[in-house]
């Protein structure tokens, strides 16, 4: 008989599970229905800033594959503009309602169900009601509405960014591109709280000197309105005029459809899985991306962190196992790497904050050294940051801020948290040199010297 398995959420989690589990399993064997309530699949929210400054023409760019495609070439039957509002596990089947179809409600059974919806932007209560001119940029429908404002008359001349994130770095940088005049708000005292405090504040010196108004320990606490639209933001240090207002302000899991289920919550708000994607305790429902719990190699803590890389790589764990063959998602170190303008920042593994909560003693190193080797043209320099495990040397994290080439060199200290390395073994790594790609020193050589010195001198 055929097994009929139901997807929540048509993006990289839900379409990654789909299209694994699809190969492993013909249609005579698996129907596949995915429910999606935008417009899109399997698109890049990650190129939403790049669309929003121009750099990629076209938003079909950042599709991988649309409904049709899946349609056609997949059998997986993708619903889009179908929001799921109720799962029913006793009934075996989920509720959604067609925005198609003047609201008309759909009910589909499941075998399998995969719930992969994703993460829900935070709204503070000044952002609930927002005049026009407000935008977050989760979606890319939500990069659609983005993009009209910003193309429409009269142009929109002053933008201010709420959130000095990864997302809210990078809209600046799109923001600025555009022409626009950027004042970026942030609470904390550095933008990018995602690197330790010293490293923020060269992110922070970077984005003063591209001409972005940087407000840090700033809170919003609401927004003025003209007109129906936004024309400040409001907050404890004064009022910004803004034309356009764009939220990133974090996300949390989205699982409100799951708590009503009764599906098991994690300490971080995400739903808690095995290592196989499978629901803890729920027999045939799964869950993957930016809605799961993982947990952290190096803390060995729960954490919620919601990228790409992980929610296609738990989609398709949880597609092989669904189609019947056997993977497992071992967990993450916290990479993460971004740009605004020619600023690279990078990070993996543990921050200080992050190592001392875990209950780790370290110490840690900062270098400043060359992209390139010094007399080669547009060498520029790169800082370095190394935490490492006080007595073992183990390497707990890595940071770099830098231009040209400088972040992904985090991939080289990430394979070394991954394998627990010692910043000592790191000294001896068979790095690539050539004076267009490093000086004959690498930087994360001379970071490991550093490091591993700061551990020999550890009592
Ligand atoms: C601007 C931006 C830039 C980013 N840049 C990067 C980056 O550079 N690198 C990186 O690794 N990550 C990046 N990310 C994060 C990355 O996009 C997400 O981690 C990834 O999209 C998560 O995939 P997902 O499938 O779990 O969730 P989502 O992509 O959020 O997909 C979930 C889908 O479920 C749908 N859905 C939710 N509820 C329902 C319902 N009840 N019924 C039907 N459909 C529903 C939603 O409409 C959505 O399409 C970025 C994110 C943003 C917003």
């Amino acid at each position: 008989m055929t097994q009929r398995m139901v997807v929540i959420g048509g993006d990289a989690a839900g379409m990654s599970a789909a299209s694994q589990a699809r190969q492993l399993r013909g249609p005579d064997e698996l129907s596949i229905v995915a429910f999606e309530r935008g417009r899109f699949t399997s698109y890049s929210a990650c190129g939403i800033p790049y669309w929003i400054s121009g750099l990629v023409d076209d938003p079909q760019e950042l599709i991988v594959r649309d409904p049709e495609t899946f349609r056609r070439d997949h059998h997986i039957d993708v619903r889009i503009r179908h929001e799921v509002t109720r799962i029913d596990l006793a009934a075996r089947e989920v509720v959604a309602t067609s925005f198609g179809d003047g609201g008309r409600e759909v009910r589909e059974p499941f075998d399998t169900l995969v719930y992969a919806t994703g993460a829900a932007p935070a709204q503070p209560p000044w952002a609930g009601n927002a005049a026009s001119g407000v935008f977050g940029v989760q979606t890319l429908d939500d990069g659609a509405a983005l993009r009209d404002w910003l193309d429409q008359e009269p142009v929109p001349r002053r933008a201010v960014v709420v959130g000095g994130g990864y997302i809210g770095v990078e809209m600046a940088e799109a923001l600025i591109r555009r022409g626009l005049a950027v004042t970026l708000v942030e609470r904390s005292p550095q933008p990018m709280s995602t690197v330790d405090p010293d490293m923020g504040a060269l992110v922070r010196s970077a984005l003063v000197g591209l001409g972005i108004d940087v407000r840090t320990g700033v809170s919003v606490t609401g927004l003025h309105e003209r007109d129906g639209r936004v024309c400040e933001v409001l907050t404890d240090a004064g009022a910004v005029p803004a034309d356009v207002v764009v939220l990133g302000l974090g996300v949390r899991p989205n699982t409100g459809l799951a708590e009503q289920a009764g599906l098991p919550i994690g300490v971080t708000g995400g739903v808690r899985t095995d290592l196989q994607m499978r629901v803890v305790g729920v027999p045939d429902v799964w869950a993957a991306g930016d809605c799961v719990e993982t947990f952290h190699r190096v803390s060995g803590q729960p954490v919620h962190i919601p990228l790409g890389t992980h929610a296609n790589k738990q989609g398709r764990v949880a597609g092989i196992n669904i189609g019947g063959s056997y993977a497992t998602f071992p967990g993450v170190i916290g990479t993460a790497i971004t740009k605004v303008c020619d600023l690279e920042v990078a990070r993996t593994g543990l921050l200080e904050r992050e190592a001392a909560k875990a209950g780790y003693a370290y110490v840690s190193a900062t270098v400043e050294s060359n992209n390139r080797a010094g007399y080669f043209p547009g060498a520029a320099p790169m800082t370095i940051k190394l935490i490492a495990e006080q007595h073992t040397g183990q390497l707990l994290g890595g940071q770099i801020v830098g231009t040209s080439e400088a972040a992904k060199r985090i991939d080289v200290l990430s394979v070394a948290v991954w394998n627990r390395m010692s910043v000592a073994e790191m000294t001896a790594l068979d790095l690539g040199y050539a004076p267009p790609y490093s000086p004959v020193w690498d930087p994360v050589l001379v970071a490991a010297r550093r490091a591993n010195n700061a551990v020999a001198e550890t009592p």
